[in-house]
């Protein structure tokens, strides 16, 4: 099985976080020696399809504050940039639509993201409020792919070309529906399967637990991966459970 290395990150901090998503910065410098010393890095800004098997590519989903102050200015020091998809309801603000899980963080403002972007990263839409796609009607789910990039465009004046999936969930009508507001590349969750497209690239996501990436490249964890993240899948679910009992 080929599996491109594109790794999904969340959170990277040395605070302890409620989630399992999340890598201290300790951690987050070994894994990125661990794949300097074998792979080159991807220009993120210079994609092509399809991706190479020999470079790897470091993504963060929700932009959140701890990945500007604490994995930023690492790759920097090593010479690699990365792409980052930020929820455009959320910049500057605390994670509130996740924030039943734990103490609440805070997601970039406008001059991180800046920031990352003038310095090389790929700046790419996690949609505008973080929700299940599959679950919009189709003026909603229009929305969200569509005024996400908009807004992302008019604050760096380029060209969006990329989304990650909220819950890493798709279906054939996202993807159509990514494809035709302008998106070129779509990033998902992990993957078993063989065969990948642009609108729908396979990550590995990265979490607490990976101390070291070793294993990651074995490509039988793929299906460790697909059901550890499993529970994450049904999140829009405890969401709306959760939102019930609160109204009670
Ligand atoms: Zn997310």
């Amino acid at each position: 099985m080929r599996y491109p290395l594109v790794f999904a990150y969340h959170d990277v901090s040395p605070y302890l976080r409620l989630s399992g998503n999340w890598v201290p910065p300790k951690f987050f410098r070994r894994h990125l020696s661990f794949l300097l010393n074998r792979f080159r890095p991807m220009d993120p800004k210079a994609l092509r399809f399809p991706l190479p098997y020999d470079a790897f590519l470091l993504t963060f989903d929700d932009a959140l504050e701890g990945v500007h102050r604490w994995a930023f200015p690492i790759m920097e020091e090593m010479g690699v940039k990365g792409a980052v998809f930020v929820i455009t309801d959320f910049v500057g603000k605390r994670n509130l639509w996740d924030a039943h899980f734990g103490i609440p963080v805070r997601h970039m403002d406008r001059s991180a993201i800046i920031e990352l972007h003038r310095s090389g990263w790929l700046v790419g839409s996690h949609t505008v409020s973080h929700r299940s796609l599959t679950t919009l009607p189709d003026r909603q789910l229009r929305y969200e792919l569509e005024y996400s990039k908009k807004y992302l465009e008019d604050l760096l004046g380029e060209e969006v070309v990329a989304v990650a999936y909220p819950f890493n969930i798709y279906n054939r009508k996202v993807l159509s529906v990514a494809a035709e507001v302008g998106y070129r590349w779509g990033f998902a969750g992990p993957s078993c399967r063989r065969s990948f497209g642009r609108m729908h690239v396979p990550r590995i996501p990265v979490m607490l637990p990976d101390l070291t990436l070793r294993h990651k490249l074995l490509s039988l964890y793929a299906l460790v991966d697909v059901a550890l993240t499993l529970p994450s899948r049904l999140t829009p679910l405890y969401h709306r459970l959760f939102n019930a009992l609160r109204r009670r």
